[in-house]
């Protein structure tokens, strides 16, 4: 209760937590489509219950994002192997180039935005009234630099417009006040068109400003494995562990096809040369590679 959260030693018992999840053991037998999934679903789950009180401190993050990325790429943190893409473009939404893993920085904000809509919302709860009790009637939301100085959990929510601003989200923007019908008013959450907060709906919009992306119309197809999914996503960014790639990246002397020995192992010629020269009794014809 009295530790500053606020202090990356008290992040590592959740640091451990996520490197026990994943054991070199759980990456090298999982496939890419597995890893991901775990990922998504177990590692972004984990931090959840921290990430809605806390504001975890930014070398925390990273020390994650690092573990998720080592992880994913099959890797663990002793020894790492090759990111092909960006962590940063791999975290974007999947119709903004990227596989829609979302960042722990963005779960960590809109988890805390909650607050704010909860405060509004709620006014009357037991809870709202023990924040009012300590930080004054507006729970301390217009003096941001006092509530930071008293309290360091209730303090880093009441400065999320500032953590935010940073990273050009206008974050009161979106909190907007319509008529109930009658003389009185309720708070609407303008980026969900329910009028409701919804955590999704803020982590989704940082992720958008903040994170690398590029317009793409590659979509995920359901009905085909998910790790197939991701070896299409590599091939469409470029980055497939081909010869050529590896050869530019001075890991292989030679950039030749090692099934034909005759022409530059490209992408091209992986999916598309091979399988046409099959037909034509060539030996190379490597693609299910
Ligand atoms: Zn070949």
């Amino acid at each position: 209760m009295g530790a500053s959260i606020a202090r990356d030693k008290h992040w590592k018992p959740i640091i451990e937590k996520f490197q026990a999840k994943l054991s070199r053991w759980k990456a090298s037998t999982l496939s890419f489509g597995g890893r991901l999934t775990l990922c998504k679903a177990v590692l972004s789950s984990l931090g959840s219950y921290y990430f809605s009180i806390y504001k975890a401190p930014v070398k925390a993050i990273k020390m994650l994002e690092r573990i998720r990325m080592r992880f994913f790429w099959g890797g663990c943190l002793e020894s790492r192997k090759m990111a092909w893409i960006a962590w940063g473009r791999t975290l974007a939404a999947k119709d903004r180039g990227g596989l829609g893993i979302g960042s722990l920085k963005a779960q960590n904000l809109a988890l805390l935005g909650k607050w704010w809509w909860r405060f509004k919302t709620q006014p009357d709860s037991i809870w709202a009234t023990v924040i009012k009790s300590i930080h004054g009637p507006d729970g301390g939301f217009s003096r941001p630099t006092i509530a930071k100085r008293r309290s360091n959990c209730w303090g880093s929510i009441v400065c999320l417009p500032i953590s935010l601003g940073k990273d050009q989200v206008p974050f009161l923007n979106y909190f907007q006040q319509v008529s109930n019908g009658d003389d009185s008013l309720k708070w609407i959450w303008s980026l969900d068109s329910s009028g409701v907060y919804f955590v999704s709906s803020l982590r989704s919009h940082i992720d958008n400003l903040v994170l690398q992306h590029r317009n793409d119309t590659w979509l995920w197809n359901p009905l085909v494995l998910g790790k197939l999914n991701i070896l299409a996503w590599c091939v469409r960014h470029g980055k497939l562990p081909c010869m050529e790639n590896l050869f530019n990246l001075s890991i292989s002397s030679t950039n030749l096809c090692k099934m034909c020995n005759a022409a530059l192992e490209t992408k091209d010629h992986i999916f598309v040369e091979g399988r046409y020269q099959k037909k034509f009794g060539h030996k190379c014809a490597v693609g299910g590679k």
